[in-house]
């Protein structure tokens, strides 16, 4: 998702008090209880997009923290807009490139991670820059708690193919794998809707869902 540029979102984001500012994120691994001010377990969208998701999970779940990462500052505004309007203590917002996620939380520090409908990176020479690739579960791998899950949802068959395959090369197992969430009465349970979600669902694309361990 890329929004028109917003001129001064990038300075609106860095006074934001839901935003962990850029100059200080690798000084975090270690740190989240402290900014949090509890020890209540850690979880992670990346690519957020607008937020809705996570703002809704939050909400939910005032006893679990979210930090939801976005690399768009235009994308990013509207998420603190959100927030603005409704403050959750819960929540907190990075502007960031996911690349560098393993260097703003420690090992272990995190509980959960969440990617939903990430780019899909059509072309095979950019398929490193997959948030669902073996590189990006290397990352997720050194941050997440040994029991931690990631949970994927896309609607893009082709992009969902390719992180199924790329489990068995990065040591991952699949809990679940379905290519039709929507029509799983037990797993739609729980499900709460990404903006992308909606918008795919609504044409009749079938949403596929992984939920991932070691
Ligand atoms: N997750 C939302 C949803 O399901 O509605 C938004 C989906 S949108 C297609 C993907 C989002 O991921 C975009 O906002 C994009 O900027 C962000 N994104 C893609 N690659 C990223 C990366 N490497 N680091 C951080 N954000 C990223």
């Amino acid at each position: 998702m890329r929004l028109r540029n917003i001129p001064g979102a990038r300075e609106n984001i860095q006074e934001s008090k839901f935003v962990v500012s850029e100059d200080v994120i690798f000084d975090c691994p270690g740190k989240w209880k402290e900014i949090f001010g509890n020890d209540n377990p850690v979880r992670v969208e990346i690519g957020m997009g607008k937020g809705r998701f996570i703002y809704e999970l939050a909400g939910l779940n005032p006893d679990i923290n979210y930090v939801g990462i976005e690399k768009y500052s235009s994308v990013l505004l509207r998420a603190i807009q959100k927030m603005e309007e409704c403050e959750l203590p819960n929540l907190r917002f990075i502007r960031m490139d996911a690349e560098d996620v393993d260097r703003v939380f420690a090992p272990g520090e995190v509980d959960r991670i969440y990617l939903n409908f990430s780019d899909p990176w059509p072309k095979d020479r950019h398929a490193k820059r997959r948030l669902c690739s073996r590189q990006f579960l290397k990352r997720y791998d050194s941050i997440l708690k040994s029991d931690g899950i990631i949970e994927f949802k896309t609607d893009n068959r082709d992009l969902f193919d390719f992180g199924v395959e790329e489990l068995d090369f990065a040591g991952w197992k699949a809990d679940v794998i379905t290519y039709d969430l929507h029509s799983d009465e037990k797993l739609m349970v729980e499900n709460v809707m990404t903006e992308y979600e909606e918008r795919f669902s609504s044409i009749g694309n079938p949403i596929c869902k992984y939920i991932i361990r070691r």
